[in-house]
């Protein structure tokens, strides 16, 4: 048998309810997995008290042939983005120096409900915003994969620290956000599997503001089926967060093994990009081909907006965070930097407390907020939201699901692209619109680059049919085998 923390969630849910091990048993795998990958820097704050009487009580539970849930007595990562009760809460910001929640966001409470057991809080970039892991206040998170020449790579970003977490075998699952890609960006360079479900299906209450229109919670994991479980446990309506779906949640699981025989898989013509590696491509025409040979049917689709999204989501979401922002004033929560006047102790927290990245999304925001500019920036940029949207509407009149690449690159070095925005902002080209038009997206690991990096296919699905994603995303699993491992596991020839 593999070591515990190496067993995927289903593995896990299996050989607990057969009596193989107890969920004791693999916190305590789980945590010491997580000791020993100190190194990669994926966890801000690790959980062991928490986990041993969560992991007890399930135990108990069991014991007593009480109720159990879907999750019960399996060992999760949440990443430090999610507000948790008793636990500290950074978003990898000093400015949120000694917040402890006194609540549980929605998600992390379902998972508690479905008897989830929490091992620690993972790293990210500050506030989410990066596409790296490098912008985080706790430093960089190192990839499990390493470059050809031996070099430390980015896993990635925002939820950087979740998908180390999983790709390490930390832990079999694990929870991101994603406002534009932060969960499937990183999930493709780690080699893992990544979903941002449909905006509303899962709760934002608790979990802190980025973009509010943008930011959706989502579930990582190293198979199909494992983040179908996950998601199953976090979704549903929740009456704090006005923008959550009254949906029922379905059964994600049973979805997975639907198959794909007659279903219309989209492939957008712009989304192949100028500069992008020819081994991208490649993929991608295989992916379609191994939907293609299990009874999907492959039809171009045009997404005409398609490089309005990046420049649009870079106004729209500084926008919404300069808002979000506001309240990190040195009164409410976390860091104070006193002042002569109250004007100066604002200025100092805020100058001291927030880093570079989120001071520069500050000020887009308040440049495309303010009076003069408004309507040149902000509301042109909503404008460009609602055709983005109505190119998906028009595509889902032809197909069913949408297959892209994830990212339009595989991992690269810590400290590459730093300093140049742009660049870094292009990791999200194709995982941008699904977030301005609020659609589920997967990334699923598909391959090796050259270099023996992975590389992750996206599919897109309308909204609130992750089903339909799930099925085609575990289509792509079946044909691609991925069995390959980072170096850290050994793997990397
Ligand atoms: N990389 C994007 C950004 O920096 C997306 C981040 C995210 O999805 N949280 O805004």
């Amino acid at each position: 048998m593999s070591k515990l923390n190496e067993l995927t969630i289903a593995q896990a849910a299996d050989g607990l309810d057969k009596g193989e091990f107890s969920a004791v048993d693999l916190a305590e795998a789980s945590l010491a997995a997580a000791e020993a990958a100190k190194g990669l820097n994926a966890f801000i704050t690790l959980t062991p008290e928490v986990a041993r009487d969560r992991a007890a009580a399930s135990d108990a539970r069991r014991a007593k042939n009480g109720a159990l849930g879907p999750l019960d007595g399996v060992p999760v990562a949440v990443k430090d983005l999610f507000c948790t009760e008793g636990v500290p809460t950074t978003a990898a910001s000093h400015i949120l120096d000694g917040f402890t929640p006194t609540y549980e966001s929605t998600v992390g409470r379902n998972l508690i409900d479905a008897g989830a057991v929490m091992i620690g809080k993972t790293n990210l970039d500050e506030f989410a915003m990066g596409s790296s892991n490098m912008t985080s206040y706790y430093g960089p998170v190192k990839n499990p994969w390493t470059g050809p020449g031996g070099e430390d790579l980015v896993p990635g970003g925002s939820s950087g620290g979740s998908a180390t977490a999983v790709a390490a075998r930390i832990c079999a699952g694990s929870l991101g956000t994603d406002t534009g890609g932060s969960i499937r960006q990183p999930a493709s360079l780690c080699g893992i599997v990544g979903m941002k479900p449909t905006y509303g299906r899962c709760s934002r209450w608790g979990i802190v503001a980025f973009a509010s229109s943008l930011d959706q919670a989502g579930p990582f994991a190293r198979t199909v089926e494992d983040a179908a479980i996950l998601l199953g446990a976090m979704a549903g309506h929740d009456p704090k967060d006005s923008t959550s779906a009254p949906h029922d949640v379905p059964d994600f699981r049973a979805a997975v093994q639907g198959g794909v025989k007659g279903l219309k898989v989209g492939i957008p013509r712009e989304y192949t990009m100028d500069g992008m590696p020819a081994e991208i491509q490649t993929l991608w025409d295989r992916g379609a081909d191994w939907l293609k040979s299990q009874g999907a049917e492959i039809k171009e689709v045009s997404l005409p907006h398609t490089k309005y999204a990046l420049p649009a989501y870079y106004i729209v979401a500084p926008a919404e965070a300069s808002s979000n922002l506001a309240r990190y004033d040195g009164v409410r929560y976390g860091l104070r930097v006193d002042g002569d006047t109250l004007d100066d102790m604002y200025a100092n927290t805020r100058g001291e407390g927030f880093g570079a990245e989120v001071r520069r999304r500050v000020l887009i925001g308040t440049y495309v907020l303010s009076a003069g500019y408004y309507d040149a920036y902000y509301v042109k940029a909503q404008k460009v939201r609602t055709r983005i949207l109505e190119d998906f509407t028009k595509a889902f009149d032809d197909v069913d699901v949408l297959l892209t690449p994830t990212a339009p690159n595989a991992a690269f070095a810590i400290g590459a692209k730093m300093d140049d925005p742009i660049a870094m902002y292009l990791n999200d080209v194709f995982t941008v619109p699904a977030n301005l038009a609020g659609l589920p997206g997967i990334s699923v690991p598909a391959g090796l680059d050259k270099d023996g990096l992975p590389l992750g296919l996206q599919l897109v699905g309308r909204p609130f049919d992750e089903e339909t994603v799930l099925r085609a995303a575990q289509a792509i699993e079946d044909a691609a085998g991925f069995d390959a491992l980072p170096k850290y596991l050994g793997g990397q020839g």
